[in-house]
């Protein structure tokens, strides 16, 4: 999976297993039409909308107002963002995975300047800042879906293929 296909999976709420289209459930869940899987989308899609409204460079007002939410929630994502995407920068340095666009000399010449930042928050402000800058928008959603949300799909999807095997198993 990658930024778009999660973003159509939040956007058309459809099943992480299976892709088929879900449909309203009890207490704001959704069940799919076809393995009958509940889900939630409404916590996930509000933290992609930040983080579409983060790569844009919104403020975090904008980003609340734009996700139904307050501007405390959505700076506490925006600070989760920064944590994660400087850690995945400072990586970058490191070992080049080369599947984007960024100079490793440009990031270099960032972490230096950020090291030099005594206080962490502003260090991660400006690394993010610089490294964002270099990419397209697509690429920040793509290194942003990568760094913070892949992992928690793919565990959304191994849990429901484990119940779903564990399901059979019992009924055997
Ligand atoms: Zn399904």
């Amino acid at each position: 999976m990658n930024s778009s296909d999660f973003d159509r999976h939040l956007r058309l709420e459809l099943c992480w297993l299976d892709n088929f289209p879900t449909a309203a459930s009890h207490a704001g869940q959704r069940q799919c039409r076809h393995c009958r899987r509940k889900w939630s989308y409404s916590v996930l899609r509000r933290q992609w909308l930040l983080a579409e409204e983060f790569c844009k460079g919104s403020t975090r007002r904008a980003a609340a107002v734009r996700a139904n939410t307050d501007e405390h929630t959505a700076g506490r994502q925006y600070k989760r963002f920064q944590e994660r995407l400087a850690v995945h920068f400072l990586e970058m340095v490191r070992k080049p995975d080369g599947g984007f666009k960024i100079d490793p000399l440009h990031v270099a010449e960032a972490c230096k300047t950020a090291m030099k930042i005594s206080e962490k928050q502003k260090r991660f402000r400006l690394l993010v800042d610089v490294c964002l800058g270099e990419l397209t928008i697509e690429n920040r959603l793509e290194t942003i879906y990568r760094t913070v949300f892949h992992d928690h799909v793919q565990t959304l999807i191994r849990n429901a293929h484990q119940a779903r095997i564990k399901r059979r198993l019992e009924l055997l």
